[in-house]
């Protein structure tokens, strides 16, 4: 499979079909470890970033393939300069360590950039987040998928994120027997023992939808 900006506008598109349709879940898990707009905050976001993406070159239908780290670039701007909470600009500093590593490797995205990227958009977190791993954040889903990257050595881009993705869901099902420390969901204490971190499900949709849009 070519990595270029068809698959990573394709990954986005997914990734909004894959928020868009557990919308409701991710509303759910934010009701009960902080203030619920977790999902809406996401959606809002993709759903702009999808309307930048149908207005640009590369979109469906144009004769232009963009560089893979176009249509990630767009989906950082939107979500650094637009979207809401805590994760937005969180979700923007990942978005935009992918489209950085992707830019640097070229037209076609790579595995070692998937890696990269994964590992300076968790450090940009943790740094702006001030997140331990463990704290029960992203963080605890963006750990485990560099990790499972970075162990399986050299790989094309696509396989690299669908271990990226096993690594975040892995994580996921770690956080829901984590006690918070960070966001709102430090004020809760115990009462959220039990339940995954929205944001660490939010992280593994993301992987996960390179493959397509995830429905469950
Ligand atoms: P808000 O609390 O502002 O409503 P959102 O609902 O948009 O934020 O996002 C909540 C998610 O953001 C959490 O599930 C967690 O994964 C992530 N998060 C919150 N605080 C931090 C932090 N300090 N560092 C890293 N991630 C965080
Ligand atoms: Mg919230
Ligand atoms: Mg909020």
């Amino acid at each position: 499979m070519t990595c270029d900006g068809v698959f990573t506008g394709r990954w986005v598109r997914w990734f909004a079909e894959s928020v868009s349709t557990t919308e409701p879940e991710l509303t759910d898990l934010d009701r009960r470890v902080g203030d619920g707009d977790f999902g809406t905050n996401l959606l809002v976001g993709l759903t702009t970033t999808i309307r930048v993406l149908d207005g640009s070159p590369g979109a469906p239908g144009s004769p232009e393939t963009p560089p893979a780290a176009g249509p990630l670039e767009m989906m950082a701007g939107v979500f650094l300069d637009e979207v809401g909470g805590t994760s937005g600009p969180l979700f923007g500093l990942v978005f935009q360590e992918l489209a950085a590593a992707a830019r640097a490797a070229g037209p076609v995205l790579t595995g070692a950039a998937v890696e990269q990227g994964i590992d300076a958009g968790l450090a940009a977190v943790r740094r702006v987040g001030e997140a331990e791993p463990g704290d029960k954040t992203m963080v605890d889903a963006l750990l485990p998928a560099v990790t499972a990257v970075r162990r399986a050595g050299p790989l094309p881009a696509d396989r690299a994120l669908a271990l990226a993705a096993g690594g975040a869901r892995r994580g996921v099902s770690e956080t829901a027997r984590l006690r918070a420390r960070r966001g709102r969901a430090g004020y809760l204490g115990d009462r959220v023992t039990g339940v995954p971190d929205p944001g660490a499900v939010g992280v593994a949709l993301l992987f996960a939808s390179a493959a397509g849009p995830v429905t469950a």
